[in-house]
């Protein structure tokens, strides 16, 4: 493995097969990806292409069959599942299409679910998650039960929750998926503004103008990343990163 120190995330070579019944499922066949830091890198192909495949091998959530995947420096293979949890929850934030909120929560409990998850007191993780969900828009909606919000509002909570440990890598699958124009819109530019204030962020989705807010677009087929060799040298984040005290993902 020979990524450079501006790398993010490295992923050689990855192999996943699933087993259906008699059937096996070549997920990935031999996909790269390199990930600057800071960089917001969108992934775009096909149903089935293995675009969630691929985002859950880059979180820990699951194991390449082989090829290795390494994460802020980290080989993710190499880590007893402990760490890996534990990894996963300091280090990374994940947003999904259907925003998995729990239902018995409020916005800031959701919000701060992760680092509870990791030990700390709720109660003393409030101010935090209020901040965050500030942040997002919901300063007015933080003692909302999920039932009481739209789906947009619903994925501005998930947003604030994936950052809420003030992660390095943000994985998104469809995060818009689920949302109508304005809303996909609103929490698309919370991507970018966090990507631009220098959190790392890989965005899987199939709208090509969800994508175009990332820097870069990497398209995926059967398992595979198209990346013409002159594209994949201007990797690089245009953007300096902003100061971080300015930042969605800031230090609390
Ligand atoms: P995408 O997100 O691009 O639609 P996926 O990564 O979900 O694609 O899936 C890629 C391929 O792997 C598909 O053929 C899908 O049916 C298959 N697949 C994904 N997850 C599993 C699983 N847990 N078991 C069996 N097959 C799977
Ligand atoms: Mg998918």
């Amino acid at each position: 493995m020979n990524a450079g120190a501006g790398t993010m995330i490295h992923a050689a070579n990855i192999f996943k097969t699933y087993e259906r019944g008699d059937t096996i499922v070549h997920a990935l066949q031999g996909a790269h990806l390199e990930v600057a830091k800071g960089e917001f890198c969108s992934i775009m192909g096909p149903s089935g292409s293995g675009k969630s495949t691929l985002l859950h091998l880059l979180g820990g959530l699951d194991n390449p069959s082989t090829g290795y995947v390494v994460v802020d420096g980290v080989d993710l293979a190499d880590m007893p599942d402990d760490e890996l949890t534990m990894f996963r929850r300091r280090r990374l934030g994940f947003v999904f299409q259907f925003f998995n909120l729990l239902p018995s929560m409020t916005a800031w409990e959701n919000a701060a679910l992760p680092l509870m998850l990791d030990g700390q007191r709720l109660s003393k993780l409030k101010p935090r998650a209020v901040d965050l969900l500030e942040r997002v828009g919901l300063g007015d909606r933080v003692n909302h039960k999920p039932s009481q919000l739209s789906g947009g509002q619903l994925q501005r909570v998930a947003l604030a929750r994936a950052l809420i440990a003030n992660p390095v890598v943000l994985l998104a699958d469809e995060p818009t998926g689920n949302l109508d124009s304005e809303a996909g819109a609103e929490v698309l530019q919370l991507l970018r503004s966090a990507a631009d204030d220098g959190l790392t962020i890989v965005m899987v989705t199939h709208d090509r103008n969800a994508a175009n807010v990332g820097h870069r677009i990497v398209e995926l087929r059967d398992g595979r990343v198209l990346q013409p060799p002159a594209r994949a040298a201007k990797a690089a984040p245009r953007k300096k990163p902003a100061p971080r005290k300015r930042a969605l993902a800031t230090q609390s």
